[in-house]
């Protein structure tokens, strides 16, 4: 596989950007604000974010109007070809010094990052293996641990897509109806299982009419970029309503995502084959050979690594994933959303849930001197995502979030 960015050994005026995780050959898309409080397109470079609004304006780009804008929908829904030429651009603009006066550089100290694109819908997927059956041994100890349409379909449900908030978002403990398997009736009051779910999101950028599928060969015409996810979960209040349509309160309160959009293009050399399927999936899920990402994710509680889970672990691949949602003729539309389910490997120190890090609460874990099952009031988790780039590793944005009290 090779990168379609044609200055993958150009280097960067921009100081401290090479050789960083930020370098030329990642370049993620976000909205910022500065001074003025302006919402606008940046780019990251380094530990700084190029005004990307204004310098397409100030050299007359034919996709400046596409680029003016307090959200990527619109750059992201003029398609795949302005998505490559803005991509040229910019890193002819941050590799060719001689262009440096048309270029305002922000410092990241100095800006607030807001939410990189109006969500349209959003589905979450549970497409890790070892996630499924951690959790099927947890819930349904005397059945099989997964259920029998898993290995035959991406499993999914609907979520909130107007819950989405940026990293850097606190996160009030929610409310709801909680009952132990061994109380008679249920109680009101905050939650008291309070989890994450490391998770990898992909971005729609191309609207597709009802009654036309997406095929697995069609994910790199449709999917924008990646993102960091944490599906924030309310484990006592999901296990007493999930029966039997799935998730929705114990999920919708937030869901947490990265300032920065990775272009799939950054994570072209990160590209790996999912794990065998077996058995063999129906015809509209084949792809010769599907094909997960090789990112790293760590999970951090309190400033320390408590876990972490391999991406490339993955069963179900992100075209897989885009082709469920559109075989039954569902539209799409530019801004929709979807998320992997829960990042887990086979080892524990590879869960990407306390749920499983602590087996439903069973086995307490130490992070930063303090033990834990679930999130206390205070606690700030941050996850990480790394893959190989063009030339050396390259990061996703970070998820961070903070728990407050309950509402
Ligand atoms: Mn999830």
């Amino acid at each position: 596989m090779t990168t379609t960015n044609p200055f993958a050994t150009a280097t960067s005026w921009v100081e401290g950007a090479t050789g960083s995780l930020y370098d030329l050959d990642n370049l993620p898309y976000g909205i910022f604000s500065d001074r003025d409080t302006t919402r606008k397109i940046g780019v990251r470079i380094g530990d700084f974010v190029l005004d990307v609004t204004a310098a397409a304006q100030a050299t007359n780009q034919p996709f400046a109007d596409v680029l003016d804008s307090d959200r990527l929908n619109d750059f992201m829904a003029s398609g795949k070809d302005v998505w490559h030429q803005v991509r040229t651009w910019l890193t002819t603009l941050l590799s060719d010094e001689s262009r440096a006066a048309v270029v305002v550089l922000r410092p990241l100290t100095d800006v607030t990052l807001h939410l990189p694109f109006e969500v349209a819908d959003y589905v979450d997927y549970y497409a890790s293996m070892d996630h499924a059956t951690n959790v099927g041994k947890m819930f349904r100890p005397d059945g099989d641990a997964l259920m029998p349409n898993w290995r035959h379909l991406p499993v999914g449900y609907h979520g909130r897509a107007g819950s989405i908030v940026v990293s850097g978002t606190d996160i009030h403990r929610p409310a709801g109806q909680r009952k132990a398997p061994d109380q008679p009736a249920p109680t009101f009051g905050p939650c008291q299982r309070l989890d994450i779910e490391a998770e990898l999101g992909f971005v729609v950028g191309r609207a597709v009419p009802f009654g036309e599928r997406v095929g697995t060969d069609e994910f790199a015409d449709t999917v924008f970029g990646v993102c960091g996810v944490n599906d924030w979960s309310a484990r006592d209040i999901q296990s007493w309503e999930y029966v039997p349509l799935g998730p929705n309160l114990a999920k919708s309160f937030a869901t947490s995502i990265s300032a920065w959009i990775t272009p799939l293009d950054a994570l072209a050399t990160a590209k790996v084959p999912t794990p065998e399927q077996e058995p063999e999936v129906v015809s509209y899920l084949v792809e010769n050979p599907p094909m997960g990402y090789d990112i790293a994710v760590e999970v951090e509680l309190n400033g320390e690594v408590v876990s972490q889970p391999p991406y490339a672990a993955m069963y179900w691949s992100p075209a897989q994933m885009l082709a469920h949602m559109t075989v039954n003729g569902a539209s799409l539309r530019v801004g929709d959303f979807f998320a992997s389910g829960t990042i887990s490997g086979p080892e524990k120190q590879q869960c990407g849930s306390f749920l499983e890090l602590s087996w439903g609460g069973s086995e307490p874990f130490t992070a930063s001197g303090q033990t834990r099952t679930f999130l206390e009031d205070g606690d700030e988790v941050v996850l990480r995502y790394t893959a190989p780039g063009a030339r050396r590793r390259i990061a996703l944005g970070e998820v961070r979030g903070k728990i407050l009290h309950t509402i």
